[in-house]
């Protein structure tokens, strides 16, 4: 039997696209290999978003040279944000077979069928076809994790789950941030119809899938581009229809484009989570401006209150580019203050690194490493104060997870605003909603009781 072997890094979106491509290659008769250099198939399903990512990428590549030398007959894929120009990078790595552009699953599988190492009959699932509903999978982690630099998935370092689902809603992006790359390798915005997320929601539901999370590099502009328009809530409207889903979520939020009616969709909708994914970047209007961010620091407080008075307690997490070209100790300081004075649940921090290709390449990088590093590390401590805070005022009561799995003899899952729980129970809790008493709390992560 032919093996597989999907390497993936990057933001929610790969790892939905890295799912999608595992799941393609499972139903043409591949299975997953246990060592990379094992697999017939191997993808690199890539990110490009920072320089640290990019490292990464190219020296997974080199690495993987004498793997193809031993092996010629090896189907190599490159595919994500890394694969910009397809002709430049062939000439430069011959030994790829197929470099695919991000989000292109079905592509990437096309190429596979042509490279005649998918198996004659293709194994098909049964049950999928029948619509009867299925017992749910043991969890099948991508075979490399998604590392998130800054996130608090990886310093809690939970597996991925089956019960949660991401289900990609838009691809690309029409904004003009100076600093991203993503939208020149990932184009326009694309919305998928309703009714194509909702038949994918049903269909990861009948797999045991009980919680959705709708994905878009700005999934606040979902719908807009469809005929006749449609909006970001009528598409949770749609989805909290689908039976068997507990719980939806959404990301990625453009402050400049999350609606009141979002919002409201967000108090009114139960099954929709108070949990808000906000990227602020800076908290400095010059800052902002040169990085294309289309409000000010002002509006974006407006928008938190408005959030936090129409959703009480709800989870408002966020990211932060520290040492973008001309940001001075004034300028961070403006940042720092916003961060004190809005308390977020998470922040993703990162220093600015150069994207080639982008219009901020063209400013000068004036902030030196050393003192990005330092800036970092002032938010990071600072949100870790912050959260282990926020953290510490839910020991005591009971909150309500949904359970993801089991890790080193615990279970572990998520409250309905993003924070990691763990406990110990009895019997099988895998996708089943527990309320949990919580007994202690870190900044990453928290410990309860499941209550009676
Ligand atoms: S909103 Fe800005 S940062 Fe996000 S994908 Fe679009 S252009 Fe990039």
């Amino acid at each position: 039997m032919p093996l597989y072997y999907v390497w993936n890094i990057g933001c929610q979106m790969n790892a939905a696209d890295a799912r999608r491509v595992e799941e393609g290659l499972e139903a043409m008769g591949f299975r997953r290999a246990p060592q990379i250099e094992q697999a017939d198939v191997i993808v690199l399903n890539t990110c490009v978003v920072r320089q640290s990512a990019e490292d990464r990428v190219w020296g997974r590549l080199h690495s993987l040279k004498p793997v193809k030398r031993r092996n010629p007959t090896a189907f190599l894929a490159l595919m994500g944000c890394a694969v910009g120009d397809p002709k430049a990078l062939a000439a430069q790595f011959p030994y790829v077979d197929a470099f695919i552009r991000p989000s292109d699953v079905e592509g990437l599988l096309r190429a596979v069928e042509q490279s005649g190492l998918a198996p004659a009959a293709p194994a098909r699932c049964g049950s999928e076809r029948s619509g009867e509903p299925r017992t749910l999978p043991q969890p099948v982690p991508l075979s490399e994790p998604c590392p998130s630099d800054e996130g608090e998935d990886s310093r809690a370092a939970v597996p991925p789950s089956p019960v949660s689902r991401g289900i990609t809603a838009i691809y690309g992006c029409n904004h003009r941030c100076t600093y991203c790359i993503v939208r020149l390798r990932r184009g326009g915005e694309t919305s998928r119809p309703v009714a194509d997320i909702v038949r994918e929601a049903c269909q990861t539901a009948e797999r045991g899938a009980r919680e959705v999370v709708l994905l878009g590099q700005n999934v606040d502009a979902y719908g807009r581009d469809l005929n006749p328009p449609q909006d970001l809530a009528d598409l949770l409207y749609a989805v909290h229809e689908v039976e068997g889903i507990y719980r939806i979520r959404f990301l990625t939020s453009h402050p400049g484009d999350l609606s009141p009616r979002v919002i409201q969709a967000v108090r009114d909708l139960p099954k929709v989570c108070e949990h808000f994914e906000l990227p602020v970047q800076s908290g400095d209007d010059g800052v902002l401006r040169r990085m294309g961010r289309t409000y000010t620091a002002a509006e974006y407080r407006a928008l938190v209150a408005a959030i936090r008075e129409a959703v009480p307690g709800a989870a408002i997490a966020t990211d932060i580019i520290v040492g973008f070209p001309g940001e001075t100790e004034e300028a961070f300081q403006n940042t720092y203050r916003l961060l004190e004075e809005i308390r977020f649940d998470a922040v993703h921090v990162a220093a600015y690194s150069v994207r080639p290709g982008t219009p901020a390449e063209r400013l000068p990088d004036d902030v030196p490493p050393d003192e990005k590093e330092r800036r970092r590390k002032a938010v990071d401590d600072l949100q870790k104060r912050i959260v282990g805070e926020i953290n510490r005022a839910l020991v005591g009561q009971a909150v309500e997870v949904l359970v993801e799995g089991q890790k080193k003899g615990r279970w572990f899952g998520r409250t309905r605003t993003n924070k990691l729980v763990f406990f110990e129970g009895a019997g099988d809790w895998l996708g089943r909603l527990a309320q949990v008493r919580i007994t202690w709390a870190g900044p990453w992560s928290l410990v309860g009781e499941v209550t009676p």
